[in-house]
């Protein structure tokens, strides 16, 4: 057959129809766990406070309690939230889940007119924000909810007598995030992620879940805006994992924690393992507890790998592959060995099935051809928000078309080639091309542009435009760099600019991105 499925035992999920969000389900396989309730939950790495299982459990139930009563938040509203990871965070999200309140995470390095944008897609009738960056939020219904402040410290520890939380039904098919991707093409849209996304998330935590004799302390360094940092949470709170969370991020601060906390585990991103692998910058810091790496949102190289393995021979990596569109993880590695299979980010988890399409014809073609991956599954998205033609544009059937090039081996592994899709990933974050290219159009004195992903040592992809100045203009690189920069975030800033003459495109108008890919390198070998 030309459909490819999972090597593991179907997911054993609650019947779609029950009525329960994803925090009540995450909740009841904390059962399984081996550990009590008293172990340490969240560490707070910049102030070493720390909160256990049980307070994390009840105060996110006082503050969904407060939610309902005092702010009056009832399920299918949204909530905006911008801030960096702090350890109310994990509990302002589980509460909202419990509450059938829509979640929406935004970076908080997004400009202002990044911001009106996403709120326009999404629609929050409320903010949380930190003080930091609660002025930066366009106008919403209820306002903004300071997060740092007295007044959510009172939400998240006040227990009123005579006040409990009432009977949420929350269906498996109600939607619980709305992540923020531009997917294959175009601008950023709004991923709704539904409780049975979550649902189907954390049932492949329980059914990969590794016996451990002391509980892992798991070091998150990834945005909890991000899907990979946004269902870390929920995740750590089914295996019982103490997570380490760090506001902001620097490869010190992160070594000086793995030895404070003895972490036993770090999720990163591929250029952290790239920094880690450097001579000298691990010197001096004890990392003797570190057993694992789990890494993923964008291609790790072999070369990479290796590296790694050979300064660090105990520790292991694991490698996943997944998109924001598919509630992360759906394809993994699961042990040390599977990693060391050169190039391939792992095996389908349990529950999901892929196809591998000519991307042309959309014909289905053998597993082991290069070809388009599509993959469905219940952590499938539900669509994008307020957006049925992008949606089906994606969505074909149930598949999620993933925009990757890839193939399977015999073994039932998968390796991803290329990237068909327009998406530029710098550090794991999302650029969309088409963004960038719109904010250059806007300029005077330029034509025409386009804008591609170009090789980076240090962040894996760069942002690259192709200019075609006015006749007359003698618009320099410099100024092209800053005017963009004035007006995104700064993970999207074009760091590199080349003139030409005209951008290649095809008959339909498409921008033939690979043909400038070309270019690009073929301009910086002859430099
Ligand atoms: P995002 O929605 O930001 O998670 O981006 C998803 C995209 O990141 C995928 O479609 C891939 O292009 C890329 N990606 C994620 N994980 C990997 C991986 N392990 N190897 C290669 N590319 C990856």
């Amino acid at each position: 057959s030309r459909t490819f499925h999972s090597l593991k035992p179907p997911l054993n999920l609650p019947p779609p129809h029950i009525p329960i969000s994803a925090a009540t389900y995450a909740l009841s396989l904390r059962r399984h766990s081996p550990f009590p309730d008293s172990l340490t939950a969240l560490i707070d790495s910049a102030t070493g406070n720390h909160l256990s299982f049980s307070d994390f459990i009840q105060r996110a139930q006082t503050l969904a309690t407060n939610l309902t009563s005092i702010l009056k938040l009832s399920k299918g509203d949204t909530a905006l939230i911008l801030s960096p990871n702090l350890i109310n965070i994990p509990i302002l999200c589980f509460a909202l889940l419990s509450i059938g309140v829509v979640i929406s995470p935004a970076n908080p390095a997004s400009t202002r007119s990044e911001l009106t944008r996403l709120v326009r897609i999404s629609k929050p009738i409320i903010a949380f924000a930190t003080s930091a960056y609660a002025d930066e939020i366009p106008e919403v219904k209820l306002g903004t909810v300071v997060i740092d402040s007295e007044e959510f410290e009172s939400l998240v520890m006040m227990t009123r007598p005579g006040v409990r939380l009432g009977r949420v039904e929350v269906s498996q098919s109600d939607v619980a995030a709305i992540l923020y991707s531009s997917g294959t093409t175009g601008n950023v849209k709004g991923v709704m992620l539904t409780h049975r996304n979550l649902i189907a998330l954390v049932g492949v935590y329980d059914a990969v879940r590794v016996k451990r004799e002391e509980p892992a302390v798991f070091l998150y360094t990834m945005p909890f805006f991000h899907v990979y940092g946004f269902t870390f949470s929920l995740r750590a709170l089914v295996l019982s994992d103490t997570v380490v969370i760090m506001e902001r991020f620097t490869l010190r601060r992160m070594l000086s924690a793995v030895e404070r906390f003895r972490v036993t585990h770090l999720a990163v991103v591929p250029p952290l393992v790239v920094a880690m692998t450097k001579d000298g910058v691990t010197e001096g810091y004890d990392l003797r507890s570190l057993q694992g790496v789990a890494c993923g949102a964008a291609p790790l190289g072999k070369d990479t790998v290796a590296a790694f393995k050979f300064k660090f021979p105990g520790v292991v990596i694991i490698q996943g592959y997944g998109l924001t569109e598919s509630t992360a993880g759906i394809v993994r590695t699961m042990t040390a060995e599977e990693t060391s299979r050169p190039g391939t980010t792992g095996r389908l988890v349990p529950g999901v099935e892929a196809k591998i399409v000519n991307p042309n014809t959309g014909e289905a073609m053998s597993p082991s051809e290069q070809g388009e991956l599509w993959i469905r599954g219940p952590s499938i998205m539900k669509g994008y928000a307020g957006d049925p033609e992008a949606t089906s544009a994606t969505l074909v059937d149930g598949w999620l078309r993933t925009g990757d090039l890839c193939y399977f081996d015999d073994d039932g592994f998968m390796y991803v080639v290329d990237r068909l899709k327009e998406l530029i990933k710098y550090k794991g974050y999302q650029v969309a091309p088409a963004e960038l290219e719109q904010l250059l159009l806007s300029h005077p004195e330029i034509n025409d542009a386009a804008v591609i992903p170009y090789p980076d040592e240090e962040a894996g992809e760069v942002p690259m435009a192709f200019v075609v100045r006015q006749p007359q203009s003698s618009l320099g690189e410099a100024e092209i760099i800053d005017f963009v920069a004035k007006q995104v975030a700064p993970y999207k800033k074009i760091r590199r600019v080349a003139f030409i003459e005209s951008i290649p495109k095809n008959a339909a108008g498409k921008i033939l991105r690979k043909d400038l890919n070309k270019i690009a390198l073929q301009r910086s070998f002859s430099k």
